[in-house]
């Protein structure tokens, strides 16, 4: 992961979506999500507004990626603007603090993949685009 780091400080690597990650004091990965003052429900991406209680007093939330799957398919046809490799697989996922996830998983088998198997977040080049690597949150078997 650090060259994915060193290649974002440089601007070779850019982030999928703008402030959708961050990196942890000991460098490790974390999602931004968003948790409402009012009912602590917490989202994955960032949201203005409370999905649950639509209350707008929402601050920012760093979660640790780590959880277990407990939905995923296999996409064989990606959208038009997709250049990356198919098939991918897709997972959701259920973060260890109860935030769903959805994102690819990568470094398994989809004869491998299992409901319930643990998994954790890392940082990965989803795709090249315009002479610079795309990068975001993947997960990989724990
Ligand atoms: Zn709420």
């Amino acid at each position: 992961m650090s060259a994915i780091l060193e290649d974002l400080r440089k601007g070779h690597a850019i982030p999928v979506v703008p402030n959708v990650f961050a990196m942890g004091v000991d460098g490790s990965l974390r999602l931004a999500g968003s948790e409402c003052q009012k009912c602590q429900w917490r989202t994955f991406p960032r949201v203005k507004r409370c999905l649950r209680c639509h209350s707008g007093n929402i601050g920012d939330v760093l979660l640790i990626p780590q959880g277990i799957v407990d939905s995923f398919t296999v996409v064989r046809q990606g959208p038009l603007e997709w250049t990356g490799l198919v098939p991918y697989v897709l997972v959701r996922v259920l973060l260890e603090d109860g935030v769903q996830v959805v994102s690819h998983l990568r470094e398994c088998l989809t004869e491998d993949i299992r409901i319930g198997m643990s998994v954790r977040g890392e940082l990965a080049v989803l795709f090249e685009e315009e002479g610079r690597s795309v990068v975001g949150p993947v997960f990989v078997p724990a």
